[in-house]
C-alpha cells in the first residue's frame, strides 16, 4: 500500500500551478493536470485558439514592443535605449509560464523552441549576485531597490518565479527555475536578512514565493513570503502617488475587514495569504481572507466576477459603487480573482468558491480575449455607448499574457481529489485521471456540451479499489437540478460513495433556461434593469443584433416575460443566442431634451413592441464597433 502522500502527490512532482505540502491545511487538492484533457466544446476551443494563435502572436508583439529586445539589451546582446513599460519583463515571463503549460499540455517543437531560446535569454540577463530587471540594468544600477512604491521590481521577480516552477513541474526543464532561485536568494538576502525593511507596492511576489517553498522544500522562502506580507499595512508607502488602499498598505493583512483599493493588487494578495494561510495555518490570515471574500460578494463584485469599479486607481469601488458603462474589471483582476478564489476552494471544499471561479472564468477573463485570439481588452465595462475595438496589443501588456497562462492551464481547474473521493467543479468534455484517495488512481470521462447543455455525464472508466465518493458542484445558479433523476440542491456538491465498477455512469442534470436577473436595489447605477444569464453565462445586447432603426439606447426588456433560448449565432462561431421581449421607447421627444418635466412624460404614447437577441458577454466586441450593454432596463 502506498502511503498517504505518495497518493496525493508531493508538492514537487505535481504538475499544478498550486501544489500544496503534505501537511497544508487545505481539504482539497489539485490533480495532476497532465492527467486531465479537455477534449472538446467551449474551453477546449478557447485552448486550442490560445496554442495556435495567441501563443504566437505573444512572440511577435513582444518582439515589436522591444519586450525581449530589453533583455538583450540587459545581457549586452544588444545595444539601445529601454522600451516599455517599467514592469514589461513580467509580460515576458508570464508569456514563458504559458508556454510551459502549454508544451506540458501537448509537445510543440515551435512552442519548445521559443521558451527554450527565451529562457536562454533571461538567464544571460541575470547580474553575477542574482539580479534581474532591465529597468534598472539598462537605465541605472543605481536605482536598484529605490523605489519599491511603482518599480515593480518583487512583482516581477514574483512572475518569474511563477514561470521557473510551471517549466519545472510542466516538462521537467530547471533551467528557469535556477535562475529563479537565484533571485529569490539575492531577495531574501536584501529584504529579511540585510538593509531593506519594506515590500514591493505592487504584490505577486508572495504567492510566488509560496509556491517556490512548496516547490524546492526551502523554508527560508515561506518566511521571506510571510514577511513580506507582514510588512504590509504600517504606512510604507505614505508619501507615494496614490492612498494606502492602492498599495495595499493601510492596513494590516490579518486585520483587514474590507477589500479596498487597486483590483489586481488586492486580489493578488488574497491569493499569497490565502496560501500562506495553507502552509502556516495562522488563523488571522483565514478569518481576513473570508471577510474580504464576503465584503467583495456582497456589494463590490461585477455580474461578470469582474473587479474595479474606478479607473482612477484601478480601484475596487466603495459598496454599491458598480457603474456598468465606467467598469474597470481589469482583466488580470479576473484572472487574479480565479487565483484566490481557485486557493479559498482548496482551503474550505466549500463550492461558492468554485462558483465564483466559474462566473469569473466564462464571463470577465473570455471576454478579454477575442475570438480569433489575437485581440484582448486591458478594461471589461459592462456597458458601451459606442463599442470599443480590442487591441492587438496594450502599452500596459500585463493581461495578454496574463489571459495565454491562464488558458494554457486550464484543464487544472475542473477537479480536485482528497482522501476520500474525486471532486469535479468545473465542467467540460473531459477526461480526467486522479487519485481517490486509498481508492487509488481512477479516470472519468465526462460527456457535455456545458456551458451550453446542463446535461453532463460522468462514466468511470477505471473505478479504483474499494469506495470513494464522487462529488458534482452543483452551481448555485441552477434553478433545479438533478443526479440520475433524483433532484439535488443548489449551491452545494451531490455526493455518491460507493464501490465504483468500469462503465458505471452518473448523469447530471442542470436547468439552463434562460433567466433574468435583478441587481441589489442599492446598485444605483443599474437600479431599473435585469440582466440576462443562461446556465454559467451572462448575456448582452449588442447593437449589431437590433432591427434597423433601432437604438439600442432606447430599448427596455419586458421583465415579465421569460426569456427564450434563440439560434446559434453565426457570426460569433455558433455561439446559442437568446430572445428577450421587450420594447423600444419613442426617443423623439427626450431628443430634443435632456430632461422633461414628469408630467409630460407620463402623457407619452407608450412604447412599442421589439424582439431583442442577446449574445454571450463573453464574445461581444467581435463584429464591428457598436453599442453593448449587459444591464437593460425594465419596462414599466
Ligand atoms: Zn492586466
Amino acid at each position: 500500500m502506498n502511503t498517504k502522500d505518495e497518493l496525493l502527490g508531493t508538492a514537487a512532482s505535481i504538475a499544478t500551478s498550486v501544489a500544496p505540502t503534505a501537511s497544508a491545511r487545505v481539504r482539497l487538492r489539485p490533480v495532476d493536470g497532465r492527467g486531465v484533457t479537455i477534449r472538446d466544446g467551449l474551453l477546449a476551443d478557447r485552448q486550442r485558439v490560445n496554442r495556435t494563435v495567441t501563443l504566437l502572436h505573444g512572440a511577435e508583439e513582444l518582439e515589436r514592443a522591444g519586450t525581449l529586445e530589453n533583455l538583450r539589451i540587459a545581457a549586452g546582446r544588444a545595444s539601445g535605449e529601454r522600451r516599455g513599460m517599467i514592469f514589461s519583463d513580467s509580460d515576458v515571463y508570464k508569456w514563458l509560464e504559458a508556454l510551459a503549460w502549454e508544451v506540458g499540455r501537448e509537445p510543440s517543437a515551435e512552442l519548445e523552441s521559443l521558451a527554450c531560446e527565451t529562457t536562454e535569454l533571461v538567464a544571460a540577463a541575470q547580474e553575477p549576485d542574482g539580479y534581474l530587471n532591465s529597468w534598472c540594468q539598462v537605465l541605472d544600477p543605481a536605482w536598484r531597490w529605490t523605489d519599491l512604491e511603482m518599480g515593480h521590481e518583487l512583482y516581477c521577480a514574483g512572475h518569474l518565479i511563477q514561470a521557473g516552477i510551471a517549466q519545472n513541474r510542466a516538462t521537467g526543464d530547471a533551467s528557469l527555475l535556477a535562475v529563479a532561485r537565484r533571485f529569490a536568494d539575492l531577495i531574501d538576502d536584501v529584504f529579511r536578512g540585510g538593509p531593506v525593511k519594506s515590500t514591493d507596492g505592487h504584490p505577486e511576489i508572495e504567492v510566488a514565493l509560496v509556491e517556490l517553498f512548496r516547490h524546492t522544500g526551502e523554508r527560508r522562502y515561506l518566511e521571506l513570503a510571510d514577511t513580506l506580507t507582514t510588512r504590509r499595512g504600517h504606512g510604507t508607502f505614505a508619501n507615494g502617488r496614490f492612498d494606502l488602499d492602492y498599495y495595499q498598505d493601510a492596513e494590516p493583512v490579518r486585520d483587514a475587514r474590507a477589500i479596498v483599493g487597486h483590483a489586481v493588487r488586492a486580489l493578488y494578495l488574497a491569493a499569497g495569504a490565502t496560501d500562506l494561510y495553507a502552509e502556516t495555518g495562522d488563523e488571522a490570515l483565514l478569518r481576513s481572507m473570508l471577510r474580504q471574500w464576503d465584503d467583495l460578494t456582497a456589494a463590490k463584485l461585477y455580474l461578470t466576477g469582474g473587479v474595479g469599479s474606478r479607473h482612477h486607481g484601478e480601484a475596487i469601488g466603495d459598496p454599491y459603487e458598480l457603474p456598468p458603462d465606467r467598469a474597470y474589471c481589469e482583466t488580470c483582476a479576473s484572472i487574479a480573482s480565479m487565483m484566490w478564489n481557485w486557493r479559498m476552494l482548496l482551503v474550505t471544499g466549500e463550492s461558492r468558491f468554485a462558483d465564483l471561479f466559474e462566473r469569473t472564468l466564462y464571463n470577465g477573463f473570455l471576454s478579454g480575449h477575442s475570438l480569433d485570439g489575437a485581440s484582448f481588452f486591458y478594461a471589461n465595462p459592462l456597458q458601451s455607448r459606442n463599442g470599443v475595438r480590442r487591441h492587438a496589443w496594450n502599452p500596459v501588456a500585463c493581461c495578454p499574457p496574463n489571459i495565454m497562462r491562464q488558458l494554457a492551464s486550464l484543464q487544472q481547474y475542473l477537479a480536485t481529489m482528497s482522501e476520500t473521493g474525486i471532486q469535479l467543479h468545473q465542467y467540460a468534455a473531459s477526461t480526467i485521471r486522479a487519485v481517490a484517495g486509498h481508492a487509488g488512481p481512477v479516470e472519468l470521462a465526462v460527456e457535455t456540451d456545458y456551458p451550453w447543455s446542463g446535461q453532463v455525464a460522468v462514466e468511470v472508466v477505471a473505478p479504483g479499489e474499494g469506495e470513494w465518493t464522487l462529488s458534482l458542484r452543483i452551481p448555485a445558479w441552477a434553478r433545479g437540478a438533478s443526479v440520475d433523476g433524483a433532484s439535488v440542491p443548489a449551491g452545494d456538491y451531490a455526493t455518491l460513495t460507493r464501490r465504483w465498477r468500469a462503465g458505471d455512469r452518473v448523469v447530471v442534470e442542470l436547468d439552463m433556461s434562460p433567466r433574468l436577473t435583478a441587481p441589489n436595489p442599492r446598485i444605483d447605477a443599474v437600479r431599473g434593469c435585469v440582466a440576462l444569464e443562461r446556465g454559467p453565462i451572462v448575456y448582452c445586447v449588442e447593437q449589431h443584433d437590433l432591427p434597423s432603426g433601432v437604438d439600442l439606447a432606447d430599448v427596455a426588456v419586458d421583465a415579465a416575460a421569460d426569456p427564450v433560448d434563440g439560434g446559434p449565432v453565426g457570426e460569433l462561431g455558433g455561439v446559442p443566442g437568446v430572445t428577450l421581449a421587450g420594447t423600444v421607447r419613442d426617443a423623439d421627444g427626450w431628443r430634443r431634451a435632456e430632461y422633461r418635466d414628469l408630467r409630460q412624460l407620463r402623457e407619452q404614447a407608450p412604447a412599442g413592441p421589439a424582439r431583442l437577441t442577446a449574445v454571450p458577454y463573453f464574445a461581444w466586441a467581435n463584429r464591428e464597433e457598436g453599442a453593448m450593454r449587459v444591464w437593460i432596463p425594465a419596462s414599466e
